[in-house]
């Protein structure tokens, strides 16, 4: 039979998201968005917890000092893991409580970038942020539709980003020093018919891999050519990010979501919602920690 993904663990999100590798516990952590919480699981064990968060959260990053960072509906906060308490950063959304916070990923120099949506519609009233380690929040993009998926490559001199309903993915110059991003342009399109781009990651060759929102895939790309290498089936429809994990970042991590779906709609999809493990054949690269001290 060919590698097909398959269903991690039996744990369905109504809209999994922003999947993240944690090397020291080799652990698999992601959130669900409209089910308010972190979910944890380490594969090939039975260690698996949800930790309410009490809003909705679109990302979660490890951070250096020990604790994770979230992008929670109302800002910025550090969660501590193990005695689950949330301390606040700062909101740079406060007079926009029609927004919440999606998907964001820390960049190689640990400065954690985040993105926002409007919970209702499709206006461009997003923006995306940059949180640096000493907890100054910029605005990096404004006019912003739905904030996703975002790389960096190895160089560090590129950053790949997608704004969903523009269906492309985008990429700027990248100063590692500054965390500045200029000169953007896109890299691809999704081809009609195929979904809108969601969450995305980057393997050891420099190739993206990007979630299909209502395209039932993952797809693998080279930014440079903006040739579309290769096409993973999923037996879900609402494909939400992916990134890499295991021992040696050689399998592939897919979350999916079950929300908006009809009751029609998830009878044809039962496992929409739920985390998929896929071996590309390719290694990908570690999260980057949000250096905070
Ligand atoms: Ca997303």
């Amino acid at each position: 039979m060919a590698n097909q993904p398959e269903l991690l663990v039996e744990e369905l999100a109504l809209l999994g998201e922003g999947p993240l590798w944690l090397p020291e516990s080799k652990t698999i952590v992601w959130v669900d968005i409209e089910g308010m919480c972190i979910h944890l699981y380490t594969p090939g064990t039975e260690v698996k917890e949800a930790i309410p968060v009490g809003e909705r959260i679109g990302a979660v990053v490890p951070a250096a000092d020990g604790r994770m960072v979230c992008a929670l509906q109302t800002g910025f906060a550090y969660l501590d893991l193990a005695s689950r308490s949330l301390e606040r950063i700062a909101d740079p959304e406060e007079d926009q409580p029609e927004n919440r916070f999606n998907d964001g990923k820390c960049d190689p120099a640990g400065r954690f970038w985040a993105g926002t949506m409007p919970l209702e519609g499709d206006s461009p009233a997003g923006a995306l942020y940059r949180l640096d380690g000493d907890g100054k929040i910029s605005t990096m993009l404004a006019g912003v539709g739905c904030s996703n998926g975002l790389a960096w490559n190895a160089e560090a001199t590129a950053m790949y980003y997608i704004d969903t309903p523009t269906g492309r993915v985008d990429q700027f110059d990248y100063d590692v020093l500054t965390g500045n991003i200029k000169n953007r342009r896109t890299a691809f399109h999704l081809p009609p018919g195929q979904g809108s781009p969601d969450g995305m990651t980057i393997d050891i060759e420099g190739m993206l891999w990007v979630a299909h929102w209502g395209g039932s895939c993952v797809s693998r790309w080279n930014p440079v050519t903006g040739k579309c290498l290769e096409s993973v089936q999923l037996p879900v429809s609402q494909v939400t990010s992916c990134c890499f994990g295991g021992e040696n970042l050689d399998e592939l991590y897919i979350t999916s979501a079950r929300d908006g779906l009809s009751d029609e709609q998830l009878q044809g999809e039962p496992l929409a919602g739920g985390i998929f493990k896929y071996t590309p054949g390719v290694r990908g690269v570690a999260a980057n920690v949000f250096k905070n001290r």
